[in-house]
């Protein structure tokens, strides 16, 4: 008989196409569905022969949640790692207690926004609750199975009381590789030129301020040049055709990322990729070494077309250094996606129009519209707490503006989810635009993942307004 402890990897079923991870849930906006990061950053701690390992994927894989109750039980899993979300809430916490009510053993870690902040009440609240990821690029969940001392990034129940080990800012880590084999769901990303295509993780967090996102509160971190390195032969060996650099701001350790990109150029590493990045933090060496590396898009927070709200909110550039780092990777021949947060506080339907102006200006290839949320730990909750925007029981939200949280204090939910959806039919439905997407695209692989995200942005923004 195996003595190895059984450990369950779970993104549990939903009603929409969720995205959980990263501190960061939301509705997908279109078909895209990346693999959850938490889960398979944790999946590079775990190891045959201790562990048997079980990856489930329920919004990937499409497992309903009577099938899913019906494998947990048949795996009987010791553990669980799961992700929960904001967005997801209501239908997460049911799905999980009753896991834990058929499966009473069962020790349960969950990673996702909903629990980052509050951590007394959530245990109080969720008694299936063990144990609560708050940094899932550290080990933490292990160093608690495995009776280790070392725990950062956890906080979990201790007879009565509740243990908090924070993680801090670290060096390099030389991080094993993750097990992205055992997430066999159906993964795309709408700028993907070929399938299947893999999520990588070179660094976690970001150190910039913008006091309206979650990742400025996180501790950063990345990975070494070698550990990373170790990943992408392993997927170039493994059949992936097609990268996500899921880095909140990729290129920001210079050096690594350097040593990386040199070494996939060197090496005709031959897959294209696409990540995150900053205008401030990308120069015209950078992009080129970038392009020669196999970069296909990058996507940027562009967020306001005004310097005020840039000032504010401590993004830290202007509207200046954007129009520049559009033009440079433009050149390049990189393309661009302007991420835009719509419905800040005190916002005017003027200054959203002026937002869906400043994409069209700036060239981007594909903007997308988020409509803000006061996520847990943010300065940007205690501001919209303070106008009283919010109540401060607040849970459940979506970034994607599906479902609008708060009004601005000028602008009504309503209004907002109406100026959303604006803005996605003045950027797309441009005849020109549509013409200039069509002719660049490549290969069949794309021509099916452009049709199939259009419609799914058409059916969002006519069947649910
Ligand atoms: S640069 Fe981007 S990821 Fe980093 S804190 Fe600002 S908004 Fe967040």
């Amino acid at each position: 008989m195996s003595l190895a402890k059984r450990i369950l990897f779970l993104n549990p079923p939903g009603k929409k196409i969720y995205i959980r991870d990263y501190y960061c849930s939301k509705v997908s906006k279109a078909y895209y569905l990346p693999q959850p990061v938490d889960l398979l950053m944790q999946s590079a701690f775990f190891n045959k022969p201790d562990y048997n390992i079980l990856v489930m994927d329920c919004i990937a894989e499409k497992i309903s949640e009577t099938d899913a109750h019906k494998k947990i039980k048949s795996f009987n899993p010791n553990y669980i790692i799961g992700q929960i979300g904001s967005v997801s809430l209501i239908e997460d916490r049911l799905f999980y207690s009753t896991i834990k009510k058929e499966n009473p053993n069962v020790i349960m870690a969950c990673s996702g926004d909903a629990f980052l902040e509050k951590h007394p009440e959530k245990f109080q609240k969720y008694d299936w609750l063990d144990a609560i990821i708050t940094n899932f690029f550290k080990d933490g969940f292990k160093q608690l199975i495995e009776g280790g001392e070392d725990i950062e990034g956890l906080v979990y129940r201790q007879d009565s009381a509740f243990i908090t080990k924070n993680s801090k800012r670290s060096k390099p880590i030389d991080m094993a590789v993750p097990k992205q084999h055992l997430f066999r769901g159906n993964y795309r990303m709408p700028f993907a030129n070929a399938l299947p295509m893999a999520t990588v993780l070179t660094n976690y967090a970001c150190p910039y301020p913008c006091t309206f996102c979650i990742m400025s509160t996180l501790p950063y971190t990345t990975r070494t040049a070698a550990s990373i390195i170790a990943e992408l032969k392993e997927l170039k060996v493994n059949g992936y055709k097609f990268l996500y650099f899921s880095d909140q701001t990729f290129f920001q350790s210079k050096t690594i990322t350097n040593e990386v990109l040199e070494w996939m150029v060197e090496e005709d590493y031959g897959l294209s990729w696409m990540c995150f990045s900053r205008v401030d933090v990308l120069n015209e060496k950078e992009l080129k070494l970038m392009k020669t590396a196999g970069c296909t898009l990058i996507m940027f927070g562009v967020e306001w077309a005004e310097d005020d709200l840039l000032t504010h909110y401590k993004k830290h550039y202007t509207t200046k250094q954007i129009e520049t780092t559009f033009a440079l990777s433009k050149k390049m021949g990189i393309k661009r996606l302007g991420t835009f947060l719509i419905g800040v506080p005190g916002q005017s339907r003027e200054s959203i129009l002026n937002t869906i102006e400043f994409a069209k200006k700036i060239e981007a290839d594909y903007a997308s519209f988020n409509v803000a949320v006061p996520r847990s730990n943010t300065s940007f909750r205690t501001e919209a707490l303070a106008k009283g925007l919010i109540d401060d029981s607040l849970e459940v939200m979506d970034q994607s503006g599906n479902e609008v949280t708060i009004g601005t204090g000028v602008l009504s939910r309503n209004e907002l989810k109406q100026l959303k959806n604006k803005a996605y039919r003045s950027f797309y439905f441009r005849p020109q635009y549509i013409w200039e997407r069509l002719i660049s695209l490549r290969n069949w692989t794309e021509l099916k993942i452009h049709s199939k995200e259009g419609f799914y942005v058409l059916k969002g923004l006519f069947l649910k307004s």
